[in-house]
């Protein structure tokens, strides 16, 4: 149901100068993930125009999911992800053992949504009775507490399973602070955040929910405190990866029923994987303590090390890929009408950026150039985890 498929999600990307993209091949409940899988690479190798890997999203860990996971792992999975909330979408508990135990024994990571059922439910409801139903009814349930909550979780259970966890856009520095201490101890888990944690900010959610809707996504924005807390984790290396969590809706779907739509109805999530890198290169090198050595290894090394694409990926080395981008730091303006992808707006429309991608080869091959493009449906590759 996202606005975007693999083409125009992969073009939008090749635009921004990301070369190889991990999408999700997502099960509902009573899917087989071995179909699942199989129509997501099916639709992936027609529609990519960038290398791709490929994560699996499990909501089902009943029969037959378990009997088939070894083998569609085996395929090359980057990762597979689950949710700690979401009435349609949560893994209980011992079945989040179990699942994570089985990623171990075929060498996969865990990815997380990490946020407390209980506390994001609790916090939906009070608003629902109260008819608060704005936007920043949205934040409200989606809080801090909720994230921290599903981040010790999360590490309490892949701690039980004994699997490599992936965090996956985490918006709090303290949800970090427990990643570290659960490092020191032995733990296998890292830390993911996104652009929009570092430059937007929860005030978007004191507008009407027409105005507000374009920043509602989960976990939601945070506010100053958050913002440099995270920059300074960035810096200290802290957390491994900055990603898009590119999660593209068009504004019929965040406003279905228009001024009246309540936050429970609103799809949640940012465009985001064209404007990656301009938007990190801005706030974190531009802006920021950071190197450009240390925005390649958040952007490029740590995400194709830990997907396990590197060093085919995420290096610049004699056997890896052409996979290039000559970076150009002019500063320029975001309009929403030059993006690449389907979804109708951006949140950083009119913001100021400095850097963006100028000349983009993939595979040795120009894609993007200031006078022409080869960007095309199908030129892009699977790339197996290994
Ligand atoms: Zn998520």
């Amino acid at each position: 149901m996202t606005a975007d498929d693999f083409w125009t999600g992969s073009r939008s990307a090749a635009f921004g100068g990301t070369t190889t993209v991990v999408p999700f091949a997502a099960q509902h409940r009573g899917m087989s993930i071995t179909e699942v899988v199989a129509d997501a690479m099916e639709r992936a190798a027609t529609e990519m125009t960038v290398d791709y890997g490929m994560h699996l999203i499990v909501t089902d860990w009943e029969d037959p999911a378990p009997g088939e996971f070894a083998a569609v792992a085996a395929t090359g999975l980057a990762a597979v992800k689950i949710y700690l909330t979401y009435d349609r979408l949560k893994v209980p508990g011992s079945r989040a053992i179990e699942l994570m135990q089985a990623a171990r024994a075929a060498g996969v990571p865990v990815m997380v949504h990490a946020e407390d059922d209980a506390i994001v439910g609790w916090g939906r409801d009070e608003r629902v009775a109260a008819g608060r139903l704005g936007a920043d009814s949205h934040a409200y349930s989606h809080s801090r507490g909720a994230e921290w909550s599903g981040v010790a979780q999360a590490i309490a259970l892949a701690e039980a399973a004994g699997a490599s966890l992936y965090l996956a856009h985490i918006s709090t520095p303290q949800a970090v602070d427990l990643v570290l201490a659960a490092r020191r101890r032995g733990v296998d888990v890292v830390a993911e955040t996104c652009p929009h944690y570092l430059l937007l900010d929860e005030s978007a959610y004191d507008s009407p929910i027409e105005t507000a809707a374009p920043f509602m996504c989960s976990p939601p924005l945070r506010g100053p405190a958050e913002r440099a807390g995270l920059m300074a984790q960035l810096a200290a290396g802290d957390i491994a990866v900055v990603s898009s969590d590119h999660s593209p809706y068009t504004m019929d779907q965040k406003l279905p029923g228009g001024p009246a739509t309540a936050f429970t109805e609103s799809a949640n999530g940012l465009p985001g994987v064209e404007l990656r890198l301009p938007l990190l290169y801005t706030a974190a090198v531009a802006d920021g303590p950071l190197s450009m050595g240390d925005f390649v290894r958040l952007v490029a090394t740590n995400p194709a090390k830990i997907c396990g694409l590197y060093p085919r990926k995420g290096s610049l080395q004699v056997g890896s890929d052409a996979d290039l981008v000559i970076w150009d730091e002019t500063a320029w303006t975001v309009r929403g009408a030059d993006m690449h992808d389907n979804v109708g707006y951006t949140p950083y429309e009119g913001m100021e950026l400095q850097g963006k991608a100028a000349i983009v080869v993939a595979g040795g091959e120009l894609i993007v150039d200031e006078a022409g493009r080869a960007i095309r449906p199908g030129r892009g590759e699977f790339v197996a985890r290994h």
